[in-house]
């Protein structure tokens, strides 16, 4: 049997608000008449019914225990009946309900983008933000109405928040209802605001929040701190805050998912005849041994001096690009000595040797991508 917690990505002692986000969430992304992929039916089922599965105090706890939630009482007929209200939710934010609103409302998740450098989003680091949201007005702890005064029912609906008529047309009376202009559709009224929030329940307040930064994220990737959004309407809850992660480029790493890429040269001898070379990491100074005969367009890896793996053990590699730099305006008496190096080796200064065409595809495509990213 599925495990319906599973099935909505909600953990185990997600509460009934959570769920019900979920299955939003999940509704409208899968609901057959906005997803054309015919897998999409099966999917919605499924959601479905995990949502009444779990949204059922009974149904959860048989459910919890490893037993079928539809056991007792027979009623599961395929769902016909159920949740018309929730699916309407999802797609209109509100079921229909009818009657005076209410004033609190759940406030919207916000989001913020934060810079980090490449050694921050390798090792993770605790950052401090500053945000701007709507907060709960402290003066009236969110009703609105100054002097701990209540909202008063509103005299024109008498609190229904909604006033019904009465029109004649052809087809005989109709009743018609319209949300009450007096009092917004709230069916009571603030006659003495808060001053501090003019009536809204809320104000906008900067703060400042620690955020620990995992390990390994990248740029794209958002860290949720739920109950941190803009507190609703009427001092009604509060979304979620989403901090987005945007990594600045480093001035000579390149970052490709875990690996890291370093561009080095060094001299014709010095690859003639190897050598050791220093260079900067996100770990500090690291040496690098090139070896005797050292061709150029080779690399170099250093193990495990990557990317750290988010939410994982283990790091990516340093790639280190090594270019063989050939000397130019070389003197007379070097010049002397490289022709008589190449009379030591036999070599024809005329002497070629043709690549075959996979060779040159491999090495001239691989190295004109990683130009092109450097040179971004
Ligand atoms: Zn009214
Ligand atoms: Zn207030």
């Amino acid at each position: 049997m599925a495990d319906y917690y599973d099935v909505l990505g909600v953990s185990r002692d997600a509460t009934p608000d959570e769920i019900k986000k979920a299955y939003r969430k999940l509704a409208r992304e899968f609901h057959p008449d906005v997803n054309p992929d015919p897998s999409s039916t099966e999917k919605f089922k499924e959601i479905t019914t995990a949502y009444e599965v779990l949204s059922d105090d009974e149904k959860r706890a048989r459910h919890d225990r490893g037993g079928d939630p539809f056991s007792q009482g027979g009623g599961f007929g395929g769902g016909a009946n159920f949740g018309f209200d929730d699916l309407l939710g999802a797609f209109f934010g509100q079921g229909q309900s009818r009657g005076p609103r209410s004033r609190a409302r759940a406030g919207q998740d916000a989001l913020i983008g934060i810079e980090l450098d490449l050694a921050e989003s390798c090792f993770g680091c605790d950052k401090e933000i500053t945000v701007d949201t709507a907060v709960r007005c402290e003066k009236c702890g969110g009703s609105g109405c100054a002097d701990e005064a209540k909202p008063q029912t509103c005299p024109i609906c008498k609190g229904q928040g909604e006033i019904q008529q009465v029109t004649r047309s052809f087809i005989g009376n109709v009743m018609t209802s319209r949300p009450c202009n007096n009092c917004s559709g709230y069916g009571s009224v603030i006659k003495n605001p808060c001053r501090e929030c003019s009536g809204e329940g809320r104000v906008r307040s900067r703060r400042t929040l620690n955020v620990k930064i995992p390990a390994g994220v990248e740029t794209g990737n958002r860290i949720a701190m739920s109950g941190q959004g803009e507190v609703g309407p009427g001092g009604g809850p509060a979304g979620d805050l989403y901090i987005e992660i945007v990594e600045r480029p480093h001035s000579f790493l390149l970052r490709d998912g875990l690996n890291l890429h370093i561009s080095i040269s060094i001299s014709m001898v010095a690859a003639t005849l190897g050598t050791k070379v220093k260079i900067q990491t996100l770990d500090g100074e690291q040496e690098v041994d090139i070896k005797p005969g050292f061709q150029s367009a080779d690399t170099i890896t250093l193990k495990g001096l990557g990317i750290t793996r988010l939410r994982g053990s283990g790091r990516g590699d340093l790639i280190v690009h090594v270019e063989v730099k050939t000397p130019h305006k070389i003197k007379r008496e070097e010049e002397e000595l490289l022709k008589k190096f190449a009379q030591l080796r036999h070599e024809q200064l005329d002497q070629v040797e043709i690549h075959s065409r996979d060779k040159h595809s491999h090495e001239h495509g691989f190295f004109s991508k990683f130009r092109d990213a450097f040179n971004r």
